[in-house]
């Protein structure tokens, strides 16, 4: 039933919302990031200027919109959201644009997959707050200059390499999101679990936490997942055996390996004798898209230790062999 599924999503979607965190203050983890950021919004603030424009990098479900949305709720401002995919023509860009008021936040997700038009065209509007709009083509094409309101744009993207370098130096401030140690998913549990009424111990809580790829989204959507367990086949309470029990339905491995992750390395180990493989190879093996495997398994299986990145390819570590079941050959590296 498609109409149930959407429901259902949509449900999820709200479960999601509900649970960002509004204020710097309730944004666990990433300290450096946070102390930076309050320093750039205060400073700005007492000066009554508008802050510079932030790019948030790092990999999804880290918290970037969720500081985009702190940013306005910090400024009192108001934030448009678009994304990198939905800015194709130049005159999408100019409609948003143009609809901006004095001190709104302008929130671009995916940045890196703006289209070069549109991307020329933000630069003035990022440097001088202002765009030329181009009416008519050939030899009668003028460009028509149009005044834009002082907005701040905040960038979030998956693959800061995949930006150009006059993009990147109109921001004033960068900062690049790192994976959560378990204690801070902790913490970001125990939040939840009082957002939504969850029975969670301490026990149950370091369980999920230590399974949700150092990844906060996926740290609320195994909680919400276990939760069902709980209730299901439990007294409700997530301990750590109705936790791992209810994982194990879910598949998540004992390291926070989900399936994808684990084909990876299974392909890296088993078809590539460890590697070294480039990731488009790779990605063809498991039959994923090569972005996905690059912006998403990647970054945390090189955390995890189990991928080292090499000029050659990618290489499976011993721990990664030893992941997959088979005795590490002695070249692996460590
Ligand atoms: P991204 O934009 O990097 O993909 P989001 O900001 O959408 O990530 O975060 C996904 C979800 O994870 C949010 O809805 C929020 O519930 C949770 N989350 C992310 N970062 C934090 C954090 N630092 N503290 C608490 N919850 C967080």
């Amino acid at each position: 039933n498609r109409d149930l599924s959407a429901r259902e999503a949509s449900a999820e979607h709200d479960v999601e919302r509900s649970l960002r965190p509004r204020e710097l203050e309730e944004f666990v983890g990433q300290p450096r990031v946070r102390e930076q950021l309050q320093l750039v919004l205060r400073g700005a603030l007492n000066r009554g200027d508008q802050p510079d424009h932030v790019l948030f990098s790092g990999p999804p479900g880290l918290g970037k919109t969720s500081l985009a949305m702190i940013i306005a709720a910090e400024l009192g401002a108001a934030i448009r959201v678009t994304s990198g995919p939905a800015l194709e023509r130049p005159g999408d860009l100019a409609a948003m644009l143009s609809n901006l008021t004095e001190g709104d936040v302008l929130f671009i997700d995916e940045i890196h997959r703006i289209a070069r038009p549109a991307e020329e065209m933000l630069y003035l509007a990022m440097e001088d707050f202002r765009v030329d709009v181009v009416v008519g083509k050939g030899p009668g094409a003028t460009s028509i200059p149009l005044e834009i309101a002082p907005f701040t744009l905040v960038g979030a993207t998956t693959r800061s390499g995949a930006l150009t370098g006059p993009l990147r130096d109109r921001f004033g401030f960068t900062a690049h999101m790192e994976f959560y140690s378990p204690s801070e998913l902790e913490l970001v549990l125990r939040r939840s679990s009082e957002i939504l009424g969850v029975d969670l111990r301490e026990d149950g809580a370091r369980e999920i936490a230590r399974r949700s790829r150092g990844t906060p989204r996926i740290a609320n959507r195994l909680l919400r997942r276990v939760r069902d367990f709980a209730e299901v086949r439990a007294d409700g309470a997530v301990t750590v055996e109705v936790a791992r029990a209810a994982l194990e339905v879910y598949d998540v491995d004992e390291y926070g390996l989900d399936r994808l992750d684990r084909a990876v390395l299974a392909a890296l180990v088993k078809s590539f004798h460890g590697g070294p493989v480039g990731i488009s190879t790779l990605a063809v093996a498991v039959g994923e898209e090569s972005t996905t495997v690059e912006e998403v398994c990647e970054p945390y299986l090189v955390r995890a230790g189990m991928i080292a990145r090499t000029p050659r390819g990618r290489v499976a570590t011993a721990a990664a062999w030893q992941h997959v079941g088979v005795t590490p050959p002695p070249h692996a590296p460590g």
